[in-house]
């Protein structure tokens, strides 16, 4: 297949100051959980990006200074030349595939608590730091800025040693040092880095020169401003500050990367946001300055991406997720195989990992993190071992990758799924509000499947043990799914939540399944995930008296780790859901359900018509527990996803995927995939 004419514009080379990037697509920096800790596993999954067409690969932020630290959150890091040899590491796999390689050096200042290097942490006033730690920053004299801008000089001159072609400077996310100069909330400093723009610019400015004058003779230098806070006034935005510090600076660096803050803003879910969400705020910037410009917006619409350059908004395709759902995005849209990206759903499992400190999970691409410690690559996989077939039970993501994955190795694999469409627990879930975004799991999936003339899906097909017998498969994979439960067991209740007579009680399935409730509804999250606030949204978007009960502090409480919680819970809150946090639910009767406080233990009555317990699923096993009382003519029954054990959508792709890679594979011993070890000091 040959690339569309429309799309010629993307595989353009821009020039960025003294250095060529040779096309539009641009991986902006991205945390990923590696980092210092897992240097080979971080360079490997950037290798694959320069791979799959990125013109640009980037690191996450890069420590510079051990006085500025993340504990134990995993970054890169560049104190000093011993760190060298990791980054250079990845700077050689991207260099391998044409593109090129850049790093984005920070320093933290009041955002960080510096556990590990027991310094004081430093910003531009003495105040608390960001992290709710019992920890205040000191303000930084003019030896502390001296030391700074040396600090910012010999990062560069490091970055440039490793061999990258572009570093940063970097002023975005309300997270480094030169952000929070700018920042009028930030800086009130009296002396001449404080006060009026033109001084709070003055330590961005300089930093930018040094820079400049350190390594920018080959080395291009790249700004990082958010140019928009979404705080109005009280931050930098688009038609504020934020413009003025880039007509300020505007001709200084080789390249600008424009987006909106904090990372909450930055990285939005589709929950929130659509395609292209911070246009509106960065399209000012290529009127200001003639340097390239980059931005984001979870890109992954070729269409878009061709209009924002024709339209002078964009000159580069900025994407961290997009880059993380498909390696080989770019290189798709060149070979003119457009239906085969595998589109981001914005979900934010990935940005879990920053802030749980593992490596990298994607709900789209099951390979990321796992490139270099189990050598998965995620366009390619080893052909089948054997010509064993598979009947695998279940078209829900599990199953669906499974069977995907399986007949990209070449075995012959019919799915067989009980109801009127793939996609089990996604199609529900994406037609609750905000969720649409996720059918892409199953849209790009039965496409590929759709594909294959050895993968065959049937569906109103449920089996039982007795026709999958008469079926006689090589393998049997169980992919039969989860289902809500009704009884309330779960982290709070661990026996469940008693019910009297004329108890009411109904399932997330049930109500996602479309039946009739009686109002007023009372959910009772013990999962503290999306589902009971996607729900609370859903019936009260549909008139219903909503009350959400939580023993947690707070509306899915899971959600800080995409990010999202703030918002859901100001979404229930503007919508009139009734929210009574720190409070169990112990027993429900026939008109009202008794509440106790978590910490007193003290009760309170709820009427309510509709009882939501959203606490645990219990695991559609039966079918692998009747298998089990056969003697098939099989060579192994397989359960994975969630009839193995419920869990996110991210894990449940990932079991399918894990299986289809192993089937007639030698059985590893011990543990299955490669550790990167600290090293042992010599004394
Ligand atoms: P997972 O997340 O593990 O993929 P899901 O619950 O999303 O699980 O999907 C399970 C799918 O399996 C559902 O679409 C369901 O209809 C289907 N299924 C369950 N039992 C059977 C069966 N006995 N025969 C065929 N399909 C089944
Ligand atoms: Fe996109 Fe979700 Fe993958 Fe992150 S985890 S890249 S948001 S699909």
């Amino acid at each position: 297949m040959t690339r569309d004419p429309r799309y010629d514009v993307l595989f353009e080379p821009v020039e960025i100051g003294p250095v060529t990037a040779p096309n539009r697509f641009y991986q902006v920096p991205h945390c990923n959980g590696m980092g210092r800790q897992y240097p080979s596993s971080m360079a490997e999954m950037r290798g694959i990006k320069a791979e799959g067409g990125w013109g640009v690969v980037n690191t996450e932020e890069c420590e510079i200074s051990h006085t500025s630290e993340l504990g134990g959150v995993i970054e890169a890091r560049l104190w000093d030349d011993s760190d060298i040899p990791a980054l250079a590491k990845m700077v050689e796999k991207v260099h391998a595939h044409g593109a090129l390689a850049g790093i984005e050096p920070a320093h933290l200042g009041v955002g960080v608590s510096n556990a590990y290097s027991r310094e004081i942490p430093m910003g531009p006033m003495a105040r608390p730091v960001d992290m709710l730690d019992p920890v205040q920053a000191r303000a930084m004299d003019k030896a502390d800025i001296k030391a700074f801008r040396k600090m910012h000089v010999d990062a560069a001159i490091r970055a440039k040693k490793a061999g990258f072609d572009i570093v940063y400077v970097y002023a975005g996310h309300d997270m480094t040092t030169l952000m929070h100069f700018l920042s009028p909330s930030r800086n009130e400093r009296m002396d001449e880095y404080g006060g009026s723009l033109e001084n709070r610019v003055r330590l961005m400015r300089e930093v930018l020169m040094d820079t400049k004058e350190a390594i920018g003779d080959t080395t291009a230098v790249a700004v990082r401003l958010a140019v928009d806070e979404l705080e109005g006034a009280d931050g930098l935005s688009a038609n504020g500050e934020g413009r003025e510090i880039l007509e300020m600076l505007a001709e200084l660096p080789d390249l600008w990367d424009v987006n909106i803050s904090g990372w909450e803003n930055d990285s939005q879910t589709s929950r929130f946001s659509d395609e292209g969400y911070q246009t509106d705020y960065i399209s000012f910037v290529k009127g200001v300055t003639s340097k390239p410009v980059v931005g984001v917006g979870r890109f992954t619409s070729p269409d878009t991406m061709v209009s924002l350059i024709n339209k002078g908004v964009l000159d580069l395709i900025g994407a961290a997720r997009p880059s993380i759902a498909d390696p080989f995005l770019p290189k798709k849209i060149e070979e003119g195989r457009i239906e085969d990206i595998r589109e981001c759903i914005g979900c934010n499992i990935c940005v879990t990992s920053d802030f749980l400190s593992h490596p990298m999970r994607c709900t789209q691409n099951p390979t990321m993190g796992e490139e270099w410690r189990r050598g998965w690559h995620p366009e390619y996989i080893a052909p089948k071992a054997n010509n064993d077939n598979v009947l695998i039970v279940g078209a829900g993501p599990a199953g669906l990758e499974a069977a995907r994955a399986l007949g990209q190795r070449g075995h012959t694999v019919t799915l067989a799924e009980a109801g009127d469409a793939a996609g089990g627990r996604v199609l529900q879930e994406a037609a609750l509000p905000g969720l649409a975004a996720w059918k892409r799991v199953v849209d790009y999936r039965t496409y590929q499947i759709s594909q294959m003339s050895n993968v065959s899906l049937f569906l109103q097909s449920h089996l039982s043990a007795d026709q999958v017998a008469e079926f006689e498969p090589d393998h049997v994979l169980l992919a039969t799914g989860a289902r809500w439960s009704a009884t309330g067991i779960g982290r709070e209740n661990r026996k469940g939540i008693a019910c009297k007579d004329g108890a009411h009680v109904m399932t997330p399935d049930d109500i996602m399944a479309g039946l009739t409730l009686k109002g007023p509804v009372v959910i009772f999250d013990d999962d503290h995930y999306y589902m009971a606030g996607a729900l609370a949204e859903k019936l009260r978007g549909q008139g219903h008296n909503v009350t959400y009960v939580t023993p947690a502090a707070d509306v899915s409480h899971w959600t800080h780790n995409t990010m999202e919680q703030a918002r859901i819970q100001a979404r229930l809150m503007k919508m009139d859901v009734t929210i009574v946090p720190l409070h169990n639910v112990t027993e429900v009767q026939a008109d009202r359900l008794i509440l106790s406080c978590i910490y007193t233990e003290r009760t309170r009555d709820l009427p309510y018509g509709t009882f939501i317990p959203v606490t645990m699923r219990e695991a559609s096993d039966a079918l692998h527990t009747d298998l089990g009382a056969l003697d098939g003519p099989w060579k192994s029954v397989t359960p994975v996803g969630d009839c193995l054990a419920p869990g996110t959508i991210a894990a449940a792709v990932y079991g399918g995927h894990k299986y289809a890679r192993e089937l007639g594979e030698p059985k590893v011993e011990g543990v299955p995939f490669k550790r990167e070890l600290p090293l042992l000091a010599a004394d």
